[in-house]
């Protein structure tokens, strides 16, 4: 084929358009190809003047103009993109590259020029441009080599920079110095291994000085040395986060700080309430003329009173701090209820009330719980029935078998009801709904407490009442596996000592408050064979204990000279000392430290206020089995 041919063949089949236009504007030639790029054949444009002049795109006919202004200044060439009308009335992209020859007179002789068709990828630039003008998108394309190639409005809005700003420096100074190492590893990661997206979250620099939050999810494309970027803005979320992390260790600290005033002020209450409990139930045994005796009963009442009421804020408190310590172990749901009901009988029986106890209880199914707190909650409805309940009125407890994988109590009263708006207002504390105008004696704490703690126990407390019909108190609680049974129970008959065996027995009260001390030598004159000995120091403690080798160590925990538990731990240590039992009294009756103490080898723990018969029952077993011991 000679060169002829071929050119034409290969500008006829090609994307370039080659024309040459006179001087005034008019085409005197274009490449037949035309037809195909614009749709004009080489005859519909030779000849017409101002040909292009009329095609070209609006907003690009004053640079077009611009051109002829160029060449009026002697260029040679120039190098433009311009949209043309097509024939079906769409626009095409041309990049167009013109000629142009001068005439000795230096007038313009023709341009000869020719144009490719760049539709497809202007389309593309396009619509990359859209997508990086939208204000809320923030995208960017960064080099490897660690520069920003290009950033969208969004994050340029976003940060406060201009483009200019974040194209001319490192983008690493645009990031937050902690971020900084985490950042550098992962470009390092990608721009060796596989190209993966990764996800980051980091904290970009703003203009003013200030950080956004960003999570940043970018792709690298090796070949073209390129990182592809997305990033969403997570400012907000990230104080939120903050605010709610900080708003935890506040709440956090306000607890520890609520629970360390709740053992100081049970403390500091139960040490005065000690001397009148204790006082009181010395007084009561002396063998007083009736008059004094009622008014002891009276004090001993008061004092009780507020003893409960104690415990019971200090129980709610706990709960609410998530504080309480539960033991939570399979127990016979049927047994904890008679039980209940035994207590409760001789109540009911002095109200008229009677208590009928629907038969068909699942007889050995467990429930997990703990359970001295499900019987005080057991105690409190069937109580509440009881108080509650119209002259002569019913009180029915039924106990389902299985409702789901849990089981449920009812008890069922006969009395006034509570209306529905009140129902709530049943669990807040000290609030009785007008029952302290009726002369039934309560705190308004019994229900508050309950629910809490069926809910700390993972089960529920609810109500339904029907006004003048009576009220149905519900409980549930899950179901739990039977325990291994551990063959014969110990056997407690032998440990149990009659007085006389305790004869002559030596025990040491190590205390630093008179009336503590007072109290128990009292309390004593009960036990005519026993010798006291009495420390109000740790360390003179120590010595009488290790002098005289009492039979049993009352130990009080706060001594002015050493803690009550240091002073235990010196008594386990020394051979002389070490097989003493040792029962602690003390004011603080937090659950952990009694275990902590228990742990630490005390043979028992008593609180203050002292219940006497408890005090007698515990110091009489240790005696009786120190007695055993040694005979
Ligand atoms: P308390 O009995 O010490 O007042 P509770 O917390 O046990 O405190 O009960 C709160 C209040 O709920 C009671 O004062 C009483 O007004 C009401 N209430 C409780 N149980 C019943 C019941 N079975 N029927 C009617 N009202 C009840």
């Amino acid at each position: 084929m000679d060169q002829q041919p071929l050119l034409e063949y290969l500008i006829a089949t090609g994307p370039t358009v080659i024309f040459r236009q006179t001087a005034d504007g008019v085409v005197s030639y274009v490449s037949p190809n035309i037809e195909r790029i614009l749709g004009y054949s080489p005859e519909e444009v030779v000849g017409v003047p101002g040909f292009w002049a009329a095609r070209v795109h609006p907003d690009e006919r004053d640079s077009f103009v611009a051109e002829e202004q160029t060449f009026a200044r002697g260029e040679t060439e120039v190098e433009r993109d311009y949209r043309f009308l097509r024939k079906d009335g769409t626009y095409s992209w041309l990049h167009a590259r013109t000629h142009v020859e001068y005439k000795d007179s230096g007038a313009v002789d023709a341009f000869l020029g020719y144009a490719i068709d760049m539709t497809d990828r202007r389309s593309v630039e396009q619509q990359n441009a859209q997508l990086f003008a939208f204000p809320l998108a923030l995208i960017f394309v960064a080099g490897l080599d660690g520069h920003f190639k290009r950033v969208s409005a969004g994050y340029q809005r976003l940060l406060g920079w201009t483009e200019e700003e974040l194209l001319s420096r490192p983008f690493f100074e645009f990031v937050h110095p902690d971020d900084l190492g985490m950042l550098g590893a992962s470009i390092q990661g990608v721009a060796e291994g596989p190209t993966e997206v990764v996800n980051q979250e980091i904290r970009a620099r703003c203009k003013d000085g200030t950080y956004r939050w960003l999570m940043g999810s970018y792709r690298p494309v090796l070949d073209e040395g390129l990182i592809y970027g997305m990033a969403v803005d997570i400012t907000e979320r990230k104080r939120t986060e903050e605010a709610l992390h900080a708003a935890r260790e506040e709440a956090e600290r306000a607890n520890r700080a609520k629970s360390e005033f709740l053992s100081r002020m049970s403390h500091e209450l139960r040490t005065p309430l000690n001397a009148i409990l204790g006082f009181g139930q010395l007084l009561e045994m002396d063998g007083l003329e009736p008059r004094h005796r009622d008014s002891v009963q009276q004090i001993l009442k008061g004092g009780r009173h507020l003893l409960d009421l104690i415990n019971e804020i200090l129980d709610i408190a706990r709960i609410e701090s998530g504080k309480i310590t539960l033991s939570l172990e399979p127990i016979v749901l049927a047994d904890a209820l008679w039980e209940a009901i035994d207590l409760i009988q001789p109540l009911a029986a002095e109200q008229g009330i009677e208590l009928k106890a629907e038969d068909s209880w699942p007889p050995a199914r467990h429930v997990k719980a703990d359970r001295q707190r499900l019987k005080q909650v057991l105690l409190n409805l069937l109580s509440n029935a009881v108080k509650y309940n119209r002259p002569g009125g019913r009180v029915t407890i039924r106990c389902p078998d299985l409702i789901g994988d849990g089981l449920r109590v009812e008890v069922t009263d006969q009395g006034a009801g509570i209306p529905p708006e009140m129902i709530d207002r049943l669990f807040v504390p000290f609030e009785r709904l007008g029952a302290e105008a009726t002369g039934v004696e309560g705190t308004g704490l019994g229900l508050a407490l309950s629910k809490g703690l069926m809910e700390a126990m993972g089960g529920s407390l609810w109500v339904k009442s029907v006004p003048s019909h009576g009220s149905t108190f519900f409980i549930e609680l899950p179901l739990s596996e039977a325990p291994w049974t551990t063959g014969e129970e110990r056997e407690d008959g032998e440990r149990v000592a009659t007085q006389s065996s305790l004869s002559s027995h030596t025990l040491l009260y190590i205390e630093d408050n008179l009336a503590n001390l007072k109290l128990i030598e009292r309390a004593l004159d009960h036990r005519p064979g026993l010798i006291l000995l009495t420390a109000m120091q740790g360390s003179l403690g120590l010595d009488i204990a290790r002098q005289h080798r009492p039979d049993l160590i009352l130990l009080d925990l706060h001594l002015p000279d050493m803690p009550g538990e240091q002073l235990l731990r010196h008594l386990h240590a020394d051979p002389k000392t070490q097989g003493i039992p040792v029962i602690v009294i003390s004011a603080d009756a937090t659950p952990g430290q009694v275990q902590k103490l228990l742990a630490a080898g005390a043979r028992g723990y008593l609180t203050k206020p002292i219940d006497m018969s408890r005090f007698f029952q515990v110091v009489d077993e240790a005696l009786a089995e120190r007695g055993l011991a040694r005979g």
